[in-house]
């Protein structure tokens, strides 16, 4: 085992144990908690890096969360002390400040915190919830002067938001995914001046609600098919020249323009953080960026679940706790079975999940025509398992993001040519995530074990 090499003969808190260990207090976490109590899980563990829980939220202060989960309209923090609430209520444990350095496989965590110092914990099961962080400026070449005033849009979030400090007066965004429109609308409602938001591709990267409202709502312009193509300023950023690109998506010197501004958000991408999944040895999907997964978020490492925005990145925080309650059940059933506790009254007396496993395969989710990626990328097939076990997984829900914006289209599931489900679309956008629920009793074992998801025409 490669784990903590250099820890080997320490005086470590060996005795440490968790059932499920969870890594990242978000709205991913929580609800994985939650679950994972719920499932009958003993001890429960939240290890969050910040000084509070709810992940992202608490700098969400705006309304939008929780329409579907709760059938309501909450503001992030709102949304956030609800799972805070529960998880406290059943008894789950959170150890706050302390930051998760590696994940083995075999299933140990080890974290730092300033009060605990070097924590080592063995556990039945592992959750990873760590979420997703801003693509830097860096990532993007932008020729001119490296001035102050330059943020990504998070940043400067979570200084109007928390620190409650206004990044300048005049302010450019570039890219419109959902956290560049949501500032847009706040920087506006606090005063600053919003004059553009610039999107090299030529359709909003965001939510199509958060364009309307957050951008048309406030008469701030969106130029679709434009860039920023020079900055200006040099120890204050002055202004940026924009312009629009061509096929190669270069721009085109000619047409260029400058626009006055002392502030520039960037909003061009959110990355799953998987650091710890990477070195931990579990198989990363490219086109998420996050953990390949079955349908019970469980990782290519057996024992490790993953949830939310480190599996790929959700437009709504009500399908993240979708995942994480998923992830959390099965994790506490695997949690069982490490435990080598038989599981009276569920798959097989005596049993346990095990007996389950052995009846299961598992087949694939591959993206087709006009899918950009697919989640899950596995699915796990119950086979001759008891028909309660698998009447209870009987859905299939797939996650998925279209390549190229279409209209009038048809969601197609097929497996070997077949069409299993069909599913009409007047619209689809690569900002807007799709959900489709297959029957997996319909799923004819038969015609091999890969599912297709492709987007045709009508
Ligand atoms: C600006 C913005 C606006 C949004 N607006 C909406 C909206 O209006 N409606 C809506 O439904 N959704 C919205 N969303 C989406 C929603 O907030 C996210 O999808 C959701 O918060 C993701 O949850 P998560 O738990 O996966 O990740 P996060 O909320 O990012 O939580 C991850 C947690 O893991 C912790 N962590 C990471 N690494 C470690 C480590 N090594 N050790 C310990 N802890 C670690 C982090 O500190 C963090 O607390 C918005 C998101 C953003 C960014």
């Amino acid at each position: 085992m490669k784990a903590f090499p250099g820890l080997k003969g320490k005086d470590l808190r060996k005795d440490l144990r968790a059932d499920v260990a969870v890594i990242g207090g978000g709205p991913a976490g929580l609800a994985a908690a939650v679950a994972a109590k719920r499932a009958g899980a003993e001890r429960v563990v939240v290890i969050e890096r910040d000084v509070r829980l709810g992940g992202i939220l608490p700098q969400c202060i705006h309304t939008g969360f929780g329409l579907k989960w709760f059938g309501e309209e909450l503001t992030g923090p709102e949304y956030a002390a609800r799972f805070v609430d529960e998880a406290a209520s059943v008894g789950v444990e959170f150890m706050l400040e302390t930051m998760v350095l590696e994940v083995t496989q075999e299933r140990r965590v080890a974290a730092v915190s300033p009060r605990h110092g070097l924590i080592v914990l063995q556990c039945g099961a592992i959750i990873l919830a760590m979420g997703c962080r801003e693509r830097p400026r860096g990532a993007l070449v932008l020729p001119g002067t490296r001035p102050a005033g330059i943020f990504t849009a998070g940043t400067a979030q979570r200084l109007v938001n928390i620190e409650g400090v206004l990044p300048g007066r005049q302010a450019v965004i570039l890219g419109s995914g959902d956290v560049g429109l949501i500032m847009a609308r706040r920087l506006t409602l606090e005063g600053v001046k919003v004059q553009a938001v610039v999107e090299i591709m030529t359709y909003p990267g965001g939510l199509a609600r958060n364009v309307q409202q957050c951008l048309r709502d406030f008469d701030i312009p969106l130029y679709l098919g434009h860039t920023i193509s020079r900055i200006h300023g040099r120890d204050r950023l002055e202004g940026v020249s924009v312009a629009p690109v061509d096929d190669a998506r270069m721009p085109i010197a000619s047409e260029e323009w400058f626009i006055p501004c002392d502030t520039l958000l960037f909003s061009v991408g959110l990355i799953p953080e998987n650091e710890l999944s990477a070195a931990c040895g579990i198989e990363i999907d490219p086109a998420t960026g996050g953990p390949v997964v079955t349908d019970e978020m469980e990782t290519s490492v057996p024992g490790i679940f993953a949830c939310g925005n480190v599996v790929h990145v959700h437009d709504l925080v009500d399908h993240v706790t979708e995942d994480g309650m998923v992830a959390g059940a099965a994790a506490a059933a695997r949690a069982r079975v490490e435990a080598r506790t038989p599981v009276l009254g569920e798959v097989g007396k005596d049993a346990g999940l095990e007996s389950l496993q052995v009846l299961c395969t598992t087949g694939e989710i591959r993206p087709g025509r006009n899918v950009r990626y697919v989640v899950p990328q596995r699915f796990v097939r119950h086979g001759d398992a008891p028909a309660a076990a698998a009447a209870a997984a009987r859905t299939l829900t797939i996650s998925l993001r279209p390549s190229e914006p279409a209209e009038n289209v048809v969601l197609e599931v097929s497996i070997a040519g077949r069409v299993l489900r069909r599913q009409r679309k007047q619209k689809v956008r690569p900002g807007e995530m799709i959900q489709v629920n297959v029957d997996r009793l319909a799923i004819p074992s038969e015609k091999g074990d890969t599912l297709t998801v492709s987007i045709v025409e009508r």
